[in-house]
């Protein structure tokens, strides 16, 4: 019996290496310590329940449970931020894990991630009675596109879309010329480093519904210079509605 037990056990563990990915792909830590301490059974319960993105089975999540854990709720949800007469709506409040989730997703795209975090985002924009209304992803400059192979917040916002049926438009709002990252520029100047930055081409966005799509909000600026880019062409700005938000 004894032998058979073990059997049973290294069967057991057998599942719980299939099931399980190797490590939290945020913090590297070994997945299988959480979720599966006394090897399958516990596989079975191992389930977290976060705000926005639903009751999550950790087995299949990029993010570790202490991850998730740390993802926290904005308070623009109860709040209610408005900038330029409407409303900036994110799932999360920026802290240290949803910035090393959000510079993954930039800079190493992180695909796995940005599903749950358009569904957070879809969730969040449902929740605040946020209007329909096409999605349009804050542009990067061309040659910052060209290099890095993939604009953030247009992830995201066809992960929103997937889960919403909302339209995107990626093509209209533009970035007409280059500035530094708003994350290394001081808060009294991010206005001025992005004013005048973004325009808006071609007729789709005349009359049309729109709504802002970006990765993190801390002084609003990016979102204020891309509401007068989308009025200039006699777009509709409904709001804007990004991953995280710092009040
Ligand atoms: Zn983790």
């Amino acid at each position: 019996m004894v032998v058979k037990g073990s059997l049973v056990s290294s069967w057991a563990q057998a599942v719980a290496d299939f099931l399980v990915p190797d490590s939290c792909q945020l913090c590297g830590r070994p997945r299988r310590e959480e979720a599966s301490p006394r090897g399958l059974p516990g596989l079975l319960h191992a389930s977290v329940s976060v705000p926005f993105l639903g009751h999550l089975d950790v087995r299949n999540h990029p993010l570790c449970r202490a991850c998730l854990d740390r993802l926290v709720p904005s308070e623009s949800l109860t709040t209610g931020r408005i900038l330029e007469g409407l409303p900036v709506i994110a799932p999360f409040r920026t802290n240290a894990t949803l910035l090393a989730i959000v510079h993954r997703v930039k800079f190493s795209r992180f695909s796995s991630i940005c599903g749950p975090l358009g569904a957070g985002m879809a969730g969040a924009w449902e929740r605040a009675g946020g209007p329909r209304g096409t999605l349009v992803p804050v542009p990067m400059d061309k040659r910052s596109r060209r290099a890095r192979g993939f604009n953030p917040a247009e992830l995201l916002a066809v992960e929103m879309a997937r889960r919403t049926g909302l339209a995107i438009d990626s093509g209209s709002l533009v970035k007409v010329r280059r500035t530094r990252p708003q994350s290394l520029t001081p808060e009294r100047r991010r206005a001025d480093n992005v004013r005048g930055a973004f325009g808006a081409t071609g007729d789709r966005l005349d009359g049309r519904r729109v709504i802002l799509v970006d990765d993190l909000v801390t002084t609003g600026a990016t979102v204020t210079a891309c509401t007068a880019a989308l009025v200039s062409v006699r777009a509709v700005p409904l709001g804007a509605i990004c991953v995280g938000e710092a009040l």
